[in-house]
């Protein structure tokens, strides 16, 4: 257990997502991920914004029929049932969320692959499946709630195979050189509302992936492509919760959510607080 109380704990975080998933799922085009947008001219809605960056995760695993694929932090499942069903590839989610897991198997039953796609309540700091076990491993966005992404990594890294993928997203600080207009989204909140761990600093994915024995692939700052998710969530989900009743977890997010201000800065600037798609890979014998 975590000594530091500010860093989330694993059944804080399963607590949370019981009592807010579906209304962000709601809100975030059936996942609980950012969404993907071309650019400016890009008129996708969420759920097509939000599928394009499954699908660009899944294009760097590639699984192929008969892969297991284990999906880390699986929410409620649509991102974990498009892969399986667009590769043929099997696979196991797992959530620290009871609801997550019961929403996400109903999931493939009514998508007709419960045959290939399952999800089960687990730990990821502590993953219940022996070494080698994964031929690649999906944790989007999800790394960012553990309280040590190393010890998460060293999980990931011993259940996955040798020459195995992982393909993950996580939040990182930005250096943009660009005078902020309005005051940057305060990282202290965004932790505390959303039960996540502190943004990534430049450069950590190499330290990370060396200390558990994975090679960096890639780490991409996809942010000018995800930053137009904010506006679209926090703006529905303000009004939603204008004529419904919400969980507090959700009134606390609303209340220290982003001004007005600082979602037009997040779309037309440089957003100081991003996203980063990152790929490793466990090392082959030889
Ligand atoms: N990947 C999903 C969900 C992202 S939200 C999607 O893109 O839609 C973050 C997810 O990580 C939630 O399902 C949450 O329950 C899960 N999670 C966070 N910490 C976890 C932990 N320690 N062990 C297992 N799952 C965890």
């Amino acid at each position: 257990m975590s000594t530091d109380s500010s860093l989330p704990e694993p059944e804080g975080v399963g607590t949370f997502y019981d009592a807010t998933n579906d209304l962000f799922t709601r809100f975030l085009g059936g996942s609980t991920h950012y969404g993907y947008w071309t650019g400016p001219d890009d008129d996708s809605t969420f759920e097509q914004a939000s599928e394009r960056l499954t699908g660009i995760l899944t294009d760097k695993l590639r699984p192929g029929p008969g892969d297991r694929v284990l999906d880390v932090g699986c929410g409620m499942g649509k991102p974990g049932v498009q892969l399986a069903t667009r590769t043929g590839a099997e696979l196991v989610g797992i959530s620290i969320s009871a609801r997550d897991v019961e929403v996400a198997n109903s999931r493939a039953q009514s998508e007709g692959c419960v045959d290939r796609v399952r999800f089960q309540h687990a730990d990821a700091m502590d993953l219940p499946f022996s070494d080698d076990s994964f031929d690649h491993v999906l944790a989007l966005e999800s790394i960012q709630h553990m309280p040590d992404r190393v010890q998460a990594l060293k999980q990931i890294a011993r259940v996955l195979r040798p020459g195995g993928l992982v393909a993950l997203t996580d939040f990182a600080e930005r250096h943009t050189g660009e005078p902020q207009k309005a005051e940057p989204t305060d990282e202290a909140t965004v932790v505390e509302t959303w039960h996540t761990a502190g943004l990534i600093k430049e450069g950590e994915y190499s330290s990370f992936a060396s200390a558990v024995g994975l090679e960096v692939v890639e780490v991409t700052d996809i942010s000018q492509n995800t930053k137009y998710t904010e506006p679209r969530f926090y703006g529905p989900l303000h009004e939603y919760a204008k004529h419904n009743e919400v969980p507090p977890e959700i009134t606390k997010i609303l209340e220290a959510g982003p001004s007005e201000e600082q979602l037009k800065q997040m779309i037309e600037g440089d957003p100081s607080f991003g996203v980063i798609l990152v790929v490793l890979r466990k090392p082959s014998h030889d």
